[in-house]
């Protein structure tokens, strides 16, 4: 099947148009600045020419029209027609506790995912938009909703209550959640294929580590913990968010300096993680750049980084039992052989050890176990879209 699939923000739009039966992408691109100007890039992968311009958009739907003009289009097109586009999938952030897997796109999940929108306030309207501009323009194509919180929804109680009032989470929802759901899911499926053993039968560590970064426990194919939290600003340190802190730091700041609850959340969000240690920046290629130079926050920084993410393996392989397999996925975990390696280095002690030549890898899936340990580490690409083609085709099939 043609499966567009749709990750709406509030002023972009990313999209890529695939074959969800052998995972072929037909064309990508990104709208940008709606509801400003607009600029739009498309790139078929048919050869033809690549699509760069400002394009007015008011709204998303303008946006997705002209997305469609270009996939038909003689000079960038990939289809002879919209026709041929079987169903859209829409990435959904926070589906809160109504959604444990993707679903159709109906009346009454639209009213569910409005519903989520307290708990994902930036996020969950700019994907309802995206929606209602795709069902605007393309009337009649089935749209599935894939939520980045559904795969964690088998998490226990145990691994999902905070330890506050009982009543702020049956009144206010206030939980963990996690999110990279669709990621996990993906890596975790594919590094059950590369271990060639069913999925109900392995315990996997999965660290998805890019801007944001989190790392999912998943025994037997069900995620049992993951990092993030009620929001995706709890667990590891990222690129500008703080991951797990003191609560009490909050207060202290926000009374010694003057700030404002949203002036601390602005700290948390864009000035914290391995940004906020080095002051270098938030791309982890700057800090391994000015760390070999001898930056010693810039070296901080990927220690404190890289520390953490160690100790949720020792954490989740104790929450698990064990473990079969370590996957690194996204950004830094596809491309940064020094920060696996030094993610690592003190594990041995659990069976994980990585074999330095096949750590060299960079964005392809590679078996990185050294000779002899008792764990996998894998090196697997995340394909979020290609997951979400999936379901999306699984469902209009009524699999
Ligand atoms: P997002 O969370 O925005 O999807 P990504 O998964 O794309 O993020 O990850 C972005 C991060 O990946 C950046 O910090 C970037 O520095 C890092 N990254 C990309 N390529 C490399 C590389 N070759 N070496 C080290 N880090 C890399």
């Amino acid at each position: 099947m043609k499966i567009l699939v749709i990750n709406a923000g509030s002023s972009s739009l990313k999209y890529q148009l695939l074959n969800s039966d052998n995972g072929d992408v037909l064309a990508k691109g990104l709208c940008e600045r709606i509801g400003i100007d607009g600029h739009l890039k498309h790139t078929p992968n048919n050869g033809k020419e690549v699509f760069n311009e400002d394009v007015a958009m008011p709204t998303h739907a303008e946006a997705i029209e002209k997305v469609l003009e270009l996939l038909v289009s003689a000079d960038h097109g990939v289809i002879s027609s919209a026709k041929e586009i079987d169903a859209v999938g829409h990435r959904v952030v926070h589906g809160g506790e109504k959604f444990a897997s993707s679903v159709m796109i109906d009346e009454q999940v639209m009213d569910a995912i409005r519903e989520c929108i307290p708990l994902a306030p930036l996020h969950n309207p700019a994907n309802i938009i995206g929606i209602e501009a795709c069902r605007k323009v393309m009337p009649g194509v089935p749209m599935v909703a894939v939520f980045d919180t559904a795969f964690h929804q088998t998490m226990p109680p145990k691994a999902y209550i905070y330890p506050l009032p009982y009543e702020y989470y049956e009144e206010d929802k206030v939980r963990r959640y996690g999110f990279h759901g669709t990621s996990h899911r993906f890596v975790t499926q594919e590094a059950a294929k590369m271990l060639g053993k069913p999925i109900e039968e392995v315990k996997l560590i999965s660290c998805h580590l890019g801007n944001g970064s989190s790392v999912a426990a998943v025994d037997g194919g069900k995620s049992v913990d993951t990092s993030m939290g009620f929001t995706p600003l709890a667990g590891v340190a990222m690129g500008t968010r703080c991951g797990d802190l003191d609560p009490a730091i909050l207060e202290y700041l926000m009374n010694k300096h003057g700030l404002t609850m949203s002036e601390m959340q602005t700290v948390l969000n864009k000035k914290s993680g391995v940004q906020g240690i080095s002051g270098v920046s938030s791309d982890f290629r700057d800090l391994d750049a000015t760390a070999a130079e001898g930056n010693p926050r810039s070296r901080l920084a990927l220690d404190v980084f890289c520390y953490g993410v160690s100790k949720y393996i020792g954490a989740y392989a104790a929450a698990m039992g064990g473990v079969d397999a370590v996957i690194f996925t996204a950004g830094v975990g596809e491309n940064g052989p020094d920060t696996r390696a030094l993610i690592c280095e003190k594990l041995g002690f659990m069976g994980i050890a990585l074999d330095a030549e096949a750590n060299k890898a960079r964005g392809k899936a590679v078996d990185a176990t050294a000779a002899g340990a008792k764990v996998k580490t894998l090196i697997i690409p995340t394909n979020e879209e290609l997951m979400i083609a999936m379901d999306t085709a699984a469902i209009v099939a009524g699999k």
